[in-house]
């Protein structure tokens, strides 16, 4: 690197603010544009997906809350859902199926239909980890993540296509016929030693969702993904449950503070409207910056 670059560099580390405000987000105005449509949110129990359902929700939309183990979270965030204040709320319901399981995606699509009439939305957010070393990564670990992040994103998928293609656009709720917001992550596109089987299928969700969105699309079915970064959530806690973990997380940040699952659930909401009527294929990422290469901040 040469002098006049090192100098450079240092100029602008010594202009990096180093003392931020917390961020608390601001109330949003919500607004009813998901007014009669009806969405499945899976992995609503915790974390994005919970906010998601809220959001979706708040928005008007009448909601299925999928979990996986014990009822009793989800039963909560229905509570919240329907009890958030916003006059135009939908209805919501928890419904318990493993996203990995054939038989129990297709039996959650069979009750959520014949419980709201159709399905307008679909958001594919469970997902996990079971992070390892490569040569310590068992092939269980590696079957487990794919199975959840990558297939039950394929099968909830699956059926949700059934369904918009079955019904079609239905005038005066939506513009297109259904849309699938797929939760993928910045590590669709961000390699992640140690974690090669959550980032594969990430990866896998990247072409997945753009190979189903060219297929769909001339049936007014719209395909999409979200891309968080480090999103405050249970899943990954050892990021930024201690100050220095957090200091460490903020060197891949540039806009210096930790994403909150808002930040996820007001795009989502949004994808989902007609707002977002011409947006088919994307991944859209939520992050702060992560995937700008933030090595390079201070000039490399
Ligand atoms: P989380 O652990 O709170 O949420 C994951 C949810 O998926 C949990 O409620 C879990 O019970 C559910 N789940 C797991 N296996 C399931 C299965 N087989 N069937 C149904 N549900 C199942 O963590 P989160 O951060 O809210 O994660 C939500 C999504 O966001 C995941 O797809 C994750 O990969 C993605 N994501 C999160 C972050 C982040 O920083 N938090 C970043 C990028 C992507």
């Amino acid at each position: 690197m040469s002098t006049a670059a090192t100098m450079n560099s240092a100029r602008i580390r010594d202009l990096m603010p180093d003392d931020l405000p917390e961020v608390v987000l601001p109330r949003c105005e919500v607004r009813p544009i998901l007014k009669g449509q009806k969405a499945i949110v899976t992995g609503a129990s915790s974390g994005i997906g919970r906010a998601i359902a809220v959001g979706l929700c708040a928005a008007g939309a009448d909601v299925v809350v999928n979990y996986i183990g014990d009822g009793a979270p989800a039963e909560e965030v229905v509570h919240e859902a329907t009890h958030c204040g916003c006059a135009s709320r939908g209805r919501a319901i928890a419904i318990r199926a493993d996203v990995s399981d054939e038989k129990q995606v297709t039996d959650m699509f069979r009750r959520t239909i014949e419980e709201f009439g159709t399905v307008d939305i679909l958001v594919n957010n469970a997902g996990m980890q079971q992070d390892a070393p490569l040569e310590q990564m068992t092939l269980a670990q590696w079957n487990r993540v794919i199975s959840v992040n990558l297939t039950g994103q394929f099968l909830c998928a699956r059926e949700a296509v059934k369904e918009f293609k079955r019904r079609g656009v239905r005038a005066g709720v939506s513009a297109s016929a259904g849309k699938i917001i797929c939760v993928s992550s910045v590590h669709e596109v961000i390699p992640w030693a140690g974690h090669v089987n959550y980032a594969a299928s990430k990866g896998g969700v990247m072409l997945m969702m753009k190979s189903i969105a060219q297929e769909v699309a001339p049936w007014r079915i719209r395909v999409n993904s979200i891309c968080p970064g480090a999103i405050r959530t249970p899943i990954n806690r050892a990021a930024w449950e201690t100050s220095d973990a957090y200091n460490d997380l903020m060197r891949l940040i540039p806009y210096k503070r930790i994403g909150e699952t808002d930040d996820i659930a007001r795009l989502a909401t949004w994808l989902a409207s007609d707002e977002a009527d011409y947006i088919t294929g994307a991944s859209l990422f939520v992050d702060g910056g992560m995937t700008l290469y933030p090595g390079f901040e201070a000039g490399g």
